[in-house]
């Protein structure tokens, strides 16, 4: 007996819409979007497509109407709850453009709640494009099946940081100076990376990070990493220690 194909398919595309779904809803993708399952996926009436909205969950569709630049899709059923990451966030201190993509793709891909751009006295890159990084949150998102988009916050200058900093949250300060080691920190949730820019913190931010009761300080090994590399090698061991790398993902309905 050959065994029925799964549905739906593997290959379905996953697109998150900004507006809440539900039963029988009949959203409309234009734009970009739209362009890409009709010109490149080549989606036409009756295709199955994926679709989460950060509220709800995910939700099996199918596409009702292929027009020249916009698809009509018809909601079928739900096949995912909204997932509850666990309550990581990155503070980073923005670099390089194509650094800072891998930051953001990469962190959001291994799972993270939040991204705080941090800016301290070495920061290069002042402005952050957050329009740019919203979109690579949610690009990052249908791509590794997350249906909670990781909060992205307004950048803050570390003093300020500092100075409003959660006393129930661990602060990780990813220093190259010096730290202990992940596995003999206490730091489960809730908790924070805090990772530096390309030269590194200034010894009066060193002070002001040692001085703040929330803080551990996170060695990384021996040798000086970039510090999108810092980032994810931090964010991966944490996941792997206190995060949900235990289990497999929560298969569709
Ligand atoms: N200041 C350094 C230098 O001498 O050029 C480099 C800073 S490093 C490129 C950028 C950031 O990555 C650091 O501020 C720190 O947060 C993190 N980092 C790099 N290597 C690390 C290590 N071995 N342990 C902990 N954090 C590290």
């Amino acid at each position: 007996m050959p065994a029925t194909p799964a549905w739906p398919p593997a290959s379905t595309p996953r697109l998150f819409m900004d507006s809440p779904l539900a039963p029988m809803a009949t959203p409309v993708v234009e734009g970009a979007a739209a362009h890409y399952l009709l010109n490149v996926m080549r989606m036409k009436p009756g295709d199955p497509i994926l679709l989460f909205d950060n509220r709800s969950g995910e939700w099996l569709g199918t596409v009702a109407e292929a027009a020249k630049r916009a698809l009509t899709i018809r909601i079928e059923r739900q096949v995912r709850a909204i997932e509850a990451v666990p309550d990581l966030w990155l503070c980073f201190a923005p670099v390089k453009k194509a650094r800072l993509d891998w930051i953001i793709e990469k962190a959001t891909e291994l799972g993270v709640a939040r991204l705080q751009p941090v800016v301290t006295e070495r920061t290069i890159v002042e402005r952050v494009k957050r329009e740019r990084i919203a979109a690579q949150i949610v690009e990052a998102c249908e791509q590794c099946g997350r249906t909670a988009l990781p909060e992205l916050a307004d950048p803050v200058k570390l003093p300020a940081l500092l100075k409003h900093w959660p006393a129930d949250r661990a602060l990780l300060f990813a220093d190259e100076a010096g730290g202990v080691a992940i596995a003999d920190l206490d730091a489960p949730a809730p908790a924070a990376i805090l990772t530096g820019p390309e030269g590194g913190f200034t010894d009066r931010e060193r002070d002001a990070l040692l001085s703040t009761a929330a803080t551990r300080r996170l060695s990384l090994g021996p040798r000086i990493l970039r510090a999108e590399t810092a980032a994810i090698a931090a964010i991966s061991l944490w996941m792997a220690q206190y995060g949900d790398w235990n289990g497999a993902p929560e298969p569709l309905r």
